[in-house]
C-alpha cells in the first residue's frame, strides 16, 4: 500500500532523510522513505553531482521542512541567531527546537510536529498555567507545559501519548503523563538536537 499523502512523504525522499511528518505511519514498515530510500522522480535514482549551492540549498529546506515553517519564518530565526553570542548555526537551530509546537511534540503530545501546531493553535495547552495558542512560541528553561483539563480526552493528544514509547523524549525535557504535562529542564545543546543537518551550510546560504 502507497502512503495516502504522497506529497509529505515524497519531501522526505527528496531531503534524502526521515522528517517524520506523518506522525505514527513514520515508525511503522509503511514509510515511503523505507520503501523508497531515493529522491522522487525520473532521475531519482542517479548519481547527480551538486553544486555547493545545491547542498546549501537541500540543508536549508530540510531544516524547514523538518520543523514545518515558512520561509519568511526560517529567515527570521537565521537574522536572530545571527545576533547571539553563540555560533549562528547552533543558535537557529535551538531556537526551532524550543518552539512550543516542537515542545508539544518532543514530550509526546502530539504524533508530529504538524499535529502539535494545529492542537496548540487549538487551545489544548497550558504554558505555566496560561493558555498558549501560538505555535512559535519560545519556551524557557524552567517552563511548564500542560494539556489543559479540557482537553484531557483529546483522541489525538491520547493516541500520541501512547504512541511516544516509540521515540525517546530529548533530555532537555521531562515528561510526566500522568498529570499531562512536562518541564523544559533547559535549553537543548546541539548534541540533544536530533537533526541531522549541516547547519553552517544554511548560514552560508543566508550570507550569499
Ligand atoms: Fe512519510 Fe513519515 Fe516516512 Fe517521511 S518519515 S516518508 S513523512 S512516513
Amino acid at each position: 500500500m502507497s502512503c495516502i499523502n504522497q506529497g509529505v512523504c515524497k519531501l522526505c525522499r527528496r531531503e534524502n532523510m526521515k522528517l517524520f511528518l506523518k506522525g505514527d505511519r513514520c515508525y511503522t514498515d509503511k514509510c515511503a522513505f523505507e520503501r523508497r530510500p531515493y529522491p522522487p522522480g525520473q532521475h531519482g535514482q542517479s548519481r547527480l553531482k551538486f553544486s555547493e549551492f545545491a547542498l546549501q540549498l537541500r540543508e536549508k529546506q530540510k531544516t524547514k521542512r523538518y520543523y514545518g515553517v515558512s520561509e519568511s519564518q526560517f529567515v527570521k530565526y537565521v537574522k536572530e541567531a545571527s545576533r547571539s553570542k553563540e555560533l549562528t548555526g547552533t543558535a537557529m537551530l535551538k531556537s526551532l527546537e524550543m518552539r512550543l509546537d516542537n515542545v508539544v511534540y518532543a514530550l509526546g503530545y502530539a504524533n508530529s510536529r504538524r499535529e502539535a501546531r494545529q492542537l496548540v493553535k487549538h487551545n489544548h495547552f497550558l504554558l505555566n498555567g496560561t493558555r498558549a495558542n501560538i505555535p512559535s512560541i519560545i519556551v524557557q528553561k524552567g517552563d511548564v507545559v500542560q494539556v489543559t483539563e479540557a482537553s484531557k480526552q483529546v483522541v489525538k493528544i491520547q493516541s500520541a501519548m501512547q504512541a511516544v514509547a516509540r521515540r525517546s523524549i530529548p533530555s532537555w525535557l521531562e515528561a510526566d503523563h500522568a498529570n499531562f504535562k512536562g518541564v523544559v529542564k533547559d535549553s537543548p545543546s546541539r548534541d540533544d538536537i536530533a537533526l541531522q543537518v549541516e547547519e553552517n551550510m544554511i548560514v552560508e546560504y543566508y550570507s550569499r
